[in-house]
């Protein structure tokens, strides 16, 4: 016997996206599939990008949690590494699990969260195997071969993208979900001061507090304290903490960023943190390391600098300033995608 057809809403045929689409599914909610590669029983993985930071973490999680809503019971989030102390204060604090830990995606499918770049994808991803994508960075050049749903949008975090997809998607964000996805949104624009946040961003902010039940800008300097605390990590664990691979013009680079609430508590790590940018420089084969030492407090950054000549120069072009004990300092200099990333591209522009 037939099993019972159910209609879906408009929003939920273009949400399923991809090769999920499909226009009815039986009243237990498991979809019918487009007799494609997919196994019914093959989970897909929600991941953000290698170095996790918080709003990659949870954007996994809560879109995890959203697809579920929606019917894909396959959908787990994943971590593409090492949560960072923010990261588990956070997900402590809203007693919400660890996810688990993925890096090697061989034969796995996934939706990428916070990322669009295979350089920050975990390891031995097919480009194939990308259900979906979310994200809020610049279009960084993965190809598929077939059309799969992709929502990306300049906003300051993808926490705040996911929680408008819960709100058109007519599903409920529980204390839990809306604490996470604000405290993306809070740690990806810096508490609002960073030039990516936008006025989206700070309308979610003051919706998901409600829900969340706590107050945002004091919750958010919790968030910065567990996020900016030093003084147990080893100069590597601060290089690779939150750290971003780029091709500039065939200059290869890495740029990191680690966010203090003074510059002071960095200062008796900086030789050994230089010292890591040269052994990672030669390990991976880069022609140039950065590292932006930011004060969240100054809304400045220094700007540590490991490379080549020709890579020293283009640096020095896109910062309009010499280098002097291997960095230069910038005022008003919170944000990598917007204020280092694209002067370092221009730079380096054949
Ligand atoms: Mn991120
Ligand atoms: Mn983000």
């Amino acid at each position: 016997m037939m099993p019972e057809l159910i209609k879906l809403s408009r929003s939920e045929i273009a949400f399923s996206g991809g090769r999920r689409a499909t226009l009815v599914s039986f009243k237990s909610k498991s979809y019918i599939n487009n007799a494609e590669v997919l196994h019914l029983t093959d989970k897909i993985y929600v991941v953000g990008h290698k170095s996790p930071d918080t709003d990659s973490v949870t954007s996994a999680i809560t879109y995890a949690n959203l697809k579920n809503a929606l019917g894909m019971k396959e959908a787990v989030p994943a971590a593409a590494g090492e949560l960072n102390g923010e990261t588990k204060f956070l997900l402590d604090y809203f007693k919400v699990p660890y996810p688990e830990k993925l890096t090697d995606a061989t034969d796995k499918q996934v939706i990428l969260v916070d990322h669009n770049e295979m350089a920050q994808a975990v390891d031995n991803l097919n480009p194939e195997n990308i259900v979906e994508i979310v994200d809020h960075h610049k279009i960084g050049g993965i190809a598929t071969g077939k059309p799969i749903f992709f929502l990306n949008e300049p906003v300051g975090a993808t926490g705040g993208i996911i929680a408008n997809l819960y709100e058109k998607n007519g599903i409920a964000i529980s204390r839990e979900m809306a604490g996470l996805m604000m405290s993306a949104i809070l740690s990806d624009t810096v508490l609002f001061k960073s030039p990516t946040c936008t006025p989206r961003d700070k309308a979610s902010v003051e919706k998901l507090a409600k829900i969340a039940a706590v107050d945002p800008m004091s919750f958010g300097m919790e968030l910065l304290k567990a996020k900016s605390n030093m003084s147990a990590k080893s100069a590597k664990e601060i290089l690779l903490g939150d750290f971003k691979k780029f091709d500039f013009s065939g200059t290869k680079a890495g740029v990191g960023q680690v966010e203090v609430m003074d510059l002071a508590d960095l200062a008796p790590k900086r030789a050994a943190i230089l010292d890591e940018m040269n052994k990672m420089k030669e390990a991976e084969k880069l022609d140039m390391v950065v590292l932006m030492l930011t004060d969240v407090m100054k809304e400045a950054s220094d700007l540590l600098f490991v490379g080549n000549d020709a890579a020293a120069a283009g640096f020095e072009k896109a910062f309009g300033g010499k280098l002097a004990n291997s960095s230069i300092y910038k005022e008003k200099c919170l944000s990598r995608k917007k204020q280092v990333v694209p002067p370092l591209e221009g730079a380096f522009k054949k």
